[in-house]
């Protein structure tokens, strides 16, 4: 059993990112500018904001952090969105989710350009993945196939299992898994017998957020586990995979945290250069 270091391997991609970003400002002869707009004080949105205004800082990307109390009328993101939308230093918005009670979330995100859509979450960039012509890809999605490509893990022919479906990660993971080939089978709450399904993985991608709902016996001898869930339990962080019974059968598990997590904001700075770059005329 090897245990996939997401750690290390987003470090490494964030490395040569660095050099690819400084390369592709030189020819343009501008700065990349990513705008982060945070709502409210949720403890666990500001970490992830402020690690990716840090992750930012590392590659060479100018970060641009807005910052708004719960309560402000939704108007003036709105009004901030449109500004940003047609700001020329600003190749990247995304918007800190989830957004506090009673804002409209869909409203928000659909306001985003879509070319500056770094998250990969409006119905053009999904659209675009689902058809085979993927430009900016959910991060999170992103960085699981990253690091089964990084390991160098086959996904042709293989029995992909993704449990969870929602448009940020289930959907586009497994949407990435079935254009390499996989044979994929997306499972959610009302699947009956997840076991069964999950017991005929050869890769196993769990999004559930669940703490430890995947263990040893719905996993299948050799299997590649991913487990992108992030739960906040009263032991600390733990995925959605019972990390301790499973490793032992899996042939690559990642662990929580440490695994998946921090590729998620490696893919963020590969998305942003790669909205800069469509934006600068290269395809
Ligand atoms: P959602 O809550 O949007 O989706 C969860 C999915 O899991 C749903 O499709 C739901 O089914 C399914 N589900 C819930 N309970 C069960 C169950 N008992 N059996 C089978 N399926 C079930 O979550 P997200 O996709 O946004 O996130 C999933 C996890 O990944 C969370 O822990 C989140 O914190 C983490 N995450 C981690 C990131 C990272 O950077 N590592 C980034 C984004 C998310 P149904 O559709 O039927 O309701």
């Amino acid at each position: 059993m090897r245990i996939i270091d997401g750690k290390s391997v987003a470090q490494d991609i964030k490395n040569n990112l660095k050099t690819a970003i400084a390369r592709a400002v030189e020819r343009c002869g501008k700065p990349i500018g990513l705008a982060v707009i945070l709502v409210g004080d949720n403890p666990a949105s500001k970490i992830y904001t402020s690690n990716k205004v840090r992750a930012c800082e590392e590659v060479g990307i100018s970060s641009y952090m807005y910052e708004f109390k719960d309560g402000t009328p939704e108007e003036d993101i709105l009004s901030l969105i449109s500004r940003l939308n047609a700001d020329e230093t600003i190749n990247g918005i995304l918007v800190q989710l989830p957004l506090p009670k009673g804002y409209d979330e869909g409203k928000i995100l659909k306001a985003i350009n879509v070319h500056k859509d770094v998250d990969g979450f409006s119905a053009f960039q999904i659209g675009r993945l689902n058809m085979g012509d993927p430009q900016l890809v959910p991060c999170t999605p992103l960085g699981v196939l990253a690091l089964l490509d990084y390991y160098n893990i086959p996904i042709e022919g293989k029995n992909a299992v993704v449990v969870g479906r929602s448009n940020i990660v289930g959907k586009p993971v497994a949407s990435l898994l079935l254009f390499r080939n996989a044979t994929v089978t997306i499972c959610h709450s009302r699947t009956p017998d997840l076991a069964g399904h999950t017991k005929r993985a050869d890769i196993l991608v769990a999004a559930v957020g669940r703490a430890k709902l995947i263990t040893a016996d719905m996993v299948k001898e050799g299997a590649v586990v991913i487990d992108v869930g992030i739960n906040r339990t009263e032991a600390g962080l733990a995925g959605d995979v019972d990390f301790e019974s499973v490793a032992p059968k899996a042939s690559y598990i990642t662990p929580v945290p440490g695994g998946v997590g921090p590729m998620t904001i490696a893919m963020l700075m590969s998305n942003t250069l790669k909205a800069y770059e469509l934006q600068n005329g290269k395809d």
